[in-house]
C-alpha cells in the first residue's frame, strides 16, 4: 500500500491533507454487519457469483444505513481485469466510479481464475465503500488514498470482521508520499 501522490493544485492538496489527517472513523453498531459478513464467508465457499453478489450488496447496503448515506450500486464479476482504465480508482479486486458510485469486485484473480480469499474480498469492499463515504459523506470528493484513507479502511474492515486492528507503522518517502512498513507493521 502507498499513498497517491500529493495534487499540485492547492484545493485539492488541502482536500489530500484533510483525508490524511482523519486518522479513524466513528464505527456503527456491529452485530448485523458481522451476521451479513458471515453471510458473505458462506457464500463465497459457494462460488456461485450471484449468492457473492447478493451477500455483498447486503453487507455494503447494511454499512451504508448504518452511516446513514445511500447504498451504492454493486457489481461481483468474475476474473479481474488485467488493466482498467484511467476513470476509475483501480484496486487489485475491485474498484469505485466517482461519478456513477459504482462498486465493482472481482471473486476471481486473472490468470488462474481462483476464487478471492474471504479476507481480501471483505477488505476490498471495506476499502470501496470508505471511497463512497468519503465522497458522499466526508467532503473528500477525490477520495486519495492517504494514511488516513487506509487506517479508516482498516479499521472498519477489522471491525466488520472483527479482530483487533494493527496500527500501521508508515515509511516515508522523498516527494512526501508513504508505504506500509509491513514488517515493523506485523511486529506490533
Ligand atoms: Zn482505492
Amino acid at each position: 500500500m502507498h499513498t497517491d501522490t500529493i495534487p499540485k493544485i492547492s484545493i485539492d492538496s488541502a482536500e489530500y491533507m484533510r483525508s490524511d489527517a482523519m486518522r479513524t472513523i466513528e464505527l456503527p453498531s456491529g452485530d448485523k454487519l458481522r451476521a451479513l459478513a458471515s453471510h458473505l464467508k458462506v457464500a463465497l465457499k459457494g462460488e456461485e457469483r450471484k449468492e457473492i453478489q447478493a451477500a455483498s450488496l447486503s453487507l455494503i447496503t447494511e454499512l451504508a444505513t448504518a452511516y446513514e448515506i445511500a447504498p451504492p450500486p454493486l457489481k461481483v464479476l468474475n476474473a479481474r481485469p488485467r488493466k482498467v482504465t484511467e476513470n476509475y480508482a483501480t484496486e487489485t479486486f475491485g474498484d469505485y466510479d466517482f461519478e456513477s458510485t459504482a462498486i465493482r469486485l472481482w471473486m476471481r484473480t486473472a490468470v488462474q481464475k481462483k476464487t478471492t480469499s474471504y479476507g481480501t474480498l471483505l477488505s476490498t469492499l471495506c476499502h470501496e465503500f470508505c471511497h463512497h463515504l468519503d465522497v458522499v459523506a466526508l467532503g473528500l470528493p477525490h477520495t486519495y488514498h492517504t494514511r488516513g484513507f487506509y487506517e479508516r479502511a482498516a479499521i472498519l474492515y477489522h471491525f466488520v470482521q472483527d479482530t483487533p486492528v494493527r496500527s500501521i507503522v508508515w515509511s516515508p518517502h522523498r516527494n512526501g508520499t508513504f508505504s506500509v512498513d509491513w514488517a515493523r507493521t506485523m511486529r506490533r
